[in-house]
C-alpha cells in the first residue's frame, strides 16, 4: 500500500471507532480531504485509494489542480477565506463552500452559481473559540445569517462549520463542538451539516455530531508552504 493509502485507512479506522464510541453510524461521518498545497499526483492517489470528496483553501492553486484531474469525478470543497473578488471562480468550480461567513459573499455566491449546475451547498462559519480569529461569524449573527442565506435562491444551506482554537485537552475540543452542534439544534430550519474536526481533534468532533471531518496532515503528511505548487 502507498503511504496516502496507508493514511487513508488509518484515518477511516479511527473515524469508524470515534463513530462507534458515539453510537453512531460511520458511514454518517464524512471523510473530506484537505489537499491544500498537495500535488495533483497525491489527490489522484487518494481517489485511487477510494476517497472523492477534496477541501481547498486557495483558489488559484485550486483551479490549477482541478484542470489537471478534470478526468475524475470528485467533488471539490473550497475552505479557505473567501474575498468578494473571488466568488465567481468557486460559484462556477466548487459543489460546496463551507466558509462562508457573511451575507455578501452569500448573495454574490448565489447571483454567480451558474444555471445549469445544482443549487452551491454552502455551511454557514461560526467562530465558537472566544479568541480573535480572523473568521467566521460570531454566535450571535448566526441565526439572522442562517435566515437570509436560506432564502438565497442559488444556495442550499446545509449547516454550520467551525475552527476551534487548537487545544490538546478533549475536554476543549468537545466543548467547542458542542458548542456549534447547539447553535445548530437550536437554528435548525433542516440544516443536516455539521462540518467539524481535523487531524488533531476529529474524534472529539465525532463525539459532537461531526458529519463532515476536513483531514489534511493525517492523510497527506505535514505541509511544506515553501514548494512551489
Ligand atoms: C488546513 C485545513 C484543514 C486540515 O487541517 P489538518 O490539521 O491538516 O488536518 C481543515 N480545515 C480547514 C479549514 C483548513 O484550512
Amino acid at each position: 500500500m502507498s503511504t496516502i493509502a496507508n493514511n487513508i485507512a488509518k484515518v477511516a479506522a479511527r473515524i469508524r471507532e470515534a463513530a462507534q464510541a458515539a453510537g453512531r453510524e460511520p458511514s454518517t461521518v464524512g471523510l473530506l480531504a484537505v489537499s491544500k498545497t498537495q500535488p495533483a499526483g497525491a489527490v489522484r492517489e487518494a481517489f485511487a485509494a477510494g476517497l472523492g470528496d477534496f477541501g481547498e483553501n486557495y483558489l488559484q492553486e485550486a483551479l490549477e489542480k482541478q484542470a489537471l484531474l478534470a478526468d475524475l469525478p470528485l467533488n471539490w470543497h473550497f475552505i479557505g477565506p473567501i474575498q468578494s473578488n473571488k466568488t465567481k471562480a468557486i460559484a462556477e468550480h466548487f459543489d460546496w463552500v463551507h466558509s462562508v461567513d457573511r451575507l455578501k459573499i452569500a448573495q454574490r455566491l448565489s447571483d454567480q452559481r451558474p444555471a445549469h449546475l445544482p443549487p452551491l451547498n454552502v455551511c454557514l462559519q461560526v467562530n465558537v473559540s472566544d479568541e480573535q480569529s480572523k473568521s467566521g461569524c460570531s454566535e450571535s449573527e448566526a441565526r439572522e445569517l442562517v435566515a437570509a442565506i436560506s432564502a438565497l435562491p442559488r444556495l442550499r444551506l446545509r449547516g454550520l462549520m467551525c475552527i476551534p482554537a487548537p487545544s490538546d485537552d478533549a475536554a476543549v475540543q468537545r466543548a467547542a463542538f458542542a458548542r456549534l452542534r447547539h447553535l445548530r439544534d437550536e437554528l435548525d430550519l433542516c440544516m443536516d451539516t455539521l462540518s467539524m474536526g481535523m487531524s488533531q481533534d476529529l474524534e472529539a468532533a465525532i463525539a459532537e455530531g461531526a458529519t463532515w471531518v476536513r483531514i489534511g496532515t493525517a492523510l497527506f503528511g505535514a505541509r511544506d508552504y515553501g514548494r512551489p505548487q
